[in-house]
């Protein structure tokens, strides 16, 4: 049986792990940390009934992604909540935009640009199978319709200028909150498309929260990759690809800088190939804070207290300024902030009036500053009475991001930029951006195409050109509960 190792555990290496087990391959994990997940990691920091979410939370690219569709979470006892408003983002002066699953609901809510929120938003959802298809591709071929390429084409110009179509307050902040989720200098052509695929997730597919917490879905990998012979080693870095030199086949879910590390003098990158990952551009960090409170948070307008996610950043020109000056590398007082009150969509995680709040600020690159302080007078701002609510906190700032997961380059947890050249040729404009010029050995991190967010789809892509490439095997196994056909011995 041909065997497999996969450097990482984050959910493109599962991904691909599963991928490859789901063919036949025996497959061995490593994994630096000693708990699996990467960015799927959940557990109690300060008090031993109540979880955390240490990295990702919220999943509308796992609700979307074809591979999870295919490995089919709720059959393997994922419970995805769905929010019925997605997100929400307070404004000045107790005021609040709010977007509800129900896209009727949110024009209605947004007045006089309701019907604009609708024609921006619900021909995408009507057609979301087509957007995701072509957000969540490998990027290197030619979509299969063109009437994604076309709606996007429609709109992403137009909403990237700084005079956008919408003349309200609350809907010009709504979409920009959510192109700040890109985390760069804003506006841009990258970041409206980021906002048009997650705004209109919010009214298809939805933004939800696994019960229990995100390492629910690492969990779920896990057992599909051992119950097909997969062994996972916890607590193992992976320092030199030398280590690995038995295994004919190598998947790395690791950014291109600590690819580099790892493939050192002894290994022969080309020249040029070595260039383009050195040239690789890393974004600004991001800045984390774990709450434990005693009561829900106190927001100014109660109707931001239904939302998954809450996006604090004030009105659009604030959001532009602090991104911007963010991307430039200079520190703001006011920084673009997300919070998610888990239990807000999950009652289960709250442990009697005790309940975790997550939330993280965008910061420059490699910022030091830890941002407790700074997330909880931002969220004080829009709800006052919260800090009299903390319990304890811990914060970990972007230097220390890194150091937790070295993909996590100066803290930019989308494993680099997502310029508009990273975002279609990441991380080099190689035909097949997983291969690398060492026989054997393949890049399915968030640094290859289609990017960062939980779908896993960098990790099946990797896996499925593997198959195609060592075994010439070109139908994907079957991923569902049941076990596949189609192995390759
Ligand atoms: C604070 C934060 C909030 C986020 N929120 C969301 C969210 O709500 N929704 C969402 O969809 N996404 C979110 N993300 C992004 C998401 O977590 C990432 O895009 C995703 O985890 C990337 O997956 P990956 O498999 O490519 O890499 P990772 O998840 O980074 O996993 C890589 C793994 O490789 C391991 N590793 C690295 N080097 C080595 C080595 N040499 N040897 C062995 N192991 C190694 C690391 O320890 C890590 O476990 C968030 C990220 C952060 C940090």
């Amino acid at each position: 049986m041909t065997t497999a190792a996969i450097v990482g555990t984050g959910p493109n290496g599962l991904a691909a792990a599963v991928t490859l087990a789901r063919a036949g391959l025996d497959v061995t994990l490593f994994e630096k940390a000693d708990t699996i997940g990467g960015g799927l990691r959940s557990m109690p920091l300060f008090d031993r009934d109540v979880t955390h979410d240490i990295c990702s939370a919220v999943h509308p690219m796992a609700a979307a992604s074809a591979f999870f569709r295919q490995f089919e979470l709720p059959a393997r006892g994922v419970r995805l909540l769905q929010p019925d408003m997605p997100y929400a983002h307070p404004l000045p002066q107790g005021a609040a935009a709010v977007a509800w699953r129900d896209i009727d609901r949110t024009a209605r809510h947004l007045g006089q640009d309701g019907r604009r929120w609708t024609s921006l938003m619900a021909p995408l959802a009507d057609r979301s199978d087509e957007v995701v298809g072509l957000f969540l591709s490998p990027q290197r071929s030619l979509p299969r319709s063109l009437a994604a390429p076309l709606l996007l084409a429609r709109r992403v110009p137009a909403h990237t200028t700084s005079r956008t179509p919408f003349t309200t307050q609350a809907a010009r902040a709504l979409l920009t909150g959510v192109a700040a989720h890109a985390v760069g200098k804003l506006p841009s052509l990258t970041s409206t498309a980021v906002a048009l695929l997650l705004g209109h997730l919010a009214h298809s597919s939805g933004w939800p929260l696994p019960q229990g917490g995100s390492a629910r879905i690492a969990d779920a990998m896990a057992a599909d990759i051992t119950a097909h012979g997969g062994t996972i080693h916890t607590g193992h870095p992976i320092k030199d690809l030398a280590e690995l030199s038995a295994f004919p086949l190598v998947m790395l879910d690791v950014a291109p800088k600590v690819f580099l590390d790892m493939a050192g003098p002894r290994h022969t990158l080309p020249t040029r190939y070595r260039n383009a990952l050195r040239s690789y551009r890393y974004g600004p960090g991001a800045a984390k804070a774990d709450f434990l409170v005693n009561a829900p948070i106190p927001w100014s307008n109660p109707l931001v207290g239904k939302a998954g996610t809450v996006h604090l950043g004030g009105t659009r020109t604030d959001i532009l300024r602090q991104e911007t000056a963010t991307a430039a590398g200079r520190r703001t007082d006011t920084p673009f902030v997300l919070v998610v009150d888990p239990a807000v969509t999950d009652p289960s995680r709250a442990c009697g009036d005790r309940t975790p709040v997550w939330a993280y600020a965008h910061v420059p690159h490699g910022d030091t500053r830890d941002p407790v302080d700074l997330i909880r007078r931002r969220i004080e701002e829009y709800a006052p009475g919260f800090t009299d609510t903390v319990i304890a906190s811990r914060g970990l700032s972007a230097a220390q991001y890194e150091r937790y997961n070295p993909n996590y380059v100066g803290g930019d947890i989308s494993a680099g930029a997502l310029t508009l050249r990273q975002s279609l040729a990441r991380p080099t404009p190689r035909w097949d951006p997983y291969t690398t010029p060492l026989p054997g050995v393949y890049l399915c991190s968030a640094s290859t195409p289609p990017g960062p967010g939980v779908h896993g789809m960098c990790g099946y892509f990797a896996a499925l050109s593997a198959l195609r490439r060592h075994h010439a095997l070109h139908t994907p196994p079957d991923l569902s509960p049941k076990k596949g056909e189609g192995e390759v011995n």
